[in-house]
């Protein structure tokens, strides 16, 4: 008996998203999922487990509401900003028929999500500078109900252009609906496109808790939207999202001192980052540093060095992006403590030192 023939083609043939988490690593530097390297300390306040939680939370919608400067009708909130890339093609695409469309390099969940619903989708990659090939795109908008673009971009760090953007929302017309996915945007607050949601009806944006709110644990994230497009998303998603562990934690993240704690928590990795970028400019074996707005860096690496897998071995963890579209030789590294970037230095700066110069020609 083969129980795989039960399993749809489709699933069959996926290749399932390479979390941080399921590629591993042991040691004690962790700097591949981009996540705040130390643990908040909130406590669970929470009393009746006994009963279901509410689907969506009001108190927490009113806050997030507050925080991104938007009505609450124009808020989902679910588990994880993942949970919504998949909502929104399980409720606009058909499958087989039509597509979404992403431009790499760029996050891997949209084409895992698109391949697990079978719905097609174009990758149009990205000009040198990591900007959008509007020309490209729009002639690739045959079927496309879905465009994901990621803002600040990971892995490469970069900011997609606003201009750009409105650019593209005019284009499309409605035709399509484009998702700005901000999970990074708390690091540069400014560039939002939030402020286009008023204008343009078939504009969605991604936020999570888990980034810049150092709640990756959470499992929080949240879809801003026109109210039309929220009501179709709310007929689909689960009817218990968030647990009441989830809600407690996420309220107190939210409360004024919360995000003030956030926003203090932002200040230290963007200089930590600066700090960084700086020390890597005297490392031999990084031949690139690529300039990013986020919590986290790509490099491109001399491949003589084997940088990745050193550092595997020495217990610093980081995302190799060798195999991702025009990043070869790249490395994504997650902006840790003023101690971690300090170690990674130092290894970095060991592994040209140790080898003598004659073997380096
Ligand atoms: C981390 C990340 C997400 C996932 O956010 P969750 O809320 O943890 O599901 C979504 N998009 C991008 C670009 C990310 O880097």
């Amino acid at each position: 008996m083969d129980i795989n023939k039960l399993a749809r083609t489709n699933i069959l043939h996926l290749n399932p998203y390479q979390s941080a988490r399921k590629i591993g690593g042991t040691g004690n530097i962790f700097l591949n999922a981009n996540e705040y390297p130390i643990s908040t300390n909130y406590k669970m306040r929470f009393k009746n487990i006994n009963r279901y939680p509410m689907c969506q939370p009001q108190t927490i919608i009113k806050k997030y509401a507050k925080y991104a400067k938007v009505e609450t009708n124009q808020i989902l909130v679910s588990r994880g900003a993942d949970e919504s890339i998949e909502l929104l093609i399980r409720a606009f695409c058909e499958p087989k028929i039509d597509s979404i469309l992403f431009c790499p390099p760029t996050y891997g969940m949209y084409k895992v999500a698109a391949e697990a619903s079978n719905v097609n989708y174009r990758e149009v990659p990205t000009d040198k500078n990591w900007q959008l090939d509007i020309s490209r795109i729009t002639t690739q908008l045959k079927n496309v109900k879905l465009i994901y673009i990621c803002n600040p971009n990971n892995p490469t760090g970069n900011i997609i252009n606003t201009h750009i953007i409105q650019q593209l929302l005019n284009i499309i017309n409605q035709h399509s609906i484009l998702v700005i996915d901000e999970a990074y945007i708390d690091f540069c607050p400014q560039i939002s496109s939030v402020k286009l949601l008023s204008k343009y009806p078939h504009l969605v944006i991604l936020r999570t808790l888990s980034k810049a709110f150092a709640l990756a644990g959470l499992r929080c994230g949240f879809t801003l939207a026109h109210p039309t497009i929220i009501q179709v998303l709310l007929k689909i998603i689960t009817p218990y999202p968030l647990s009441t562990p989830v809600i407690d934690i996420a309220q107190q993240a939210l409360s004024l001192q919360g995000i003030q704690n956030t926003k203090k928590r932002i200040k230290t990795i963007n200089t930590n980052r600066e700090y960084f970028i700086q020390e890597l400019k005297n490392c031999k074996c990084i031949d690139n540093i690529f300039p990013s707005e986020a919590n986290y860096i790509l490099v491109r690496c001399n491949p003589k060095y084997k940088v990745f897998k050193t550092l595997w071995d020495q217990g610093i963890i980081l995302r190799d992006q060798n195999q991702q579209f025009g990043l070869t030789n790249c490395l994504r590294i997650s902006i840790g403590t003023h101690d971690e970037c300090q170690h990674v230095i130092s290894a970095l700066k060991k592994l040209t030192n140790n080898n003598p110069t004659k073997l380096l020609t």
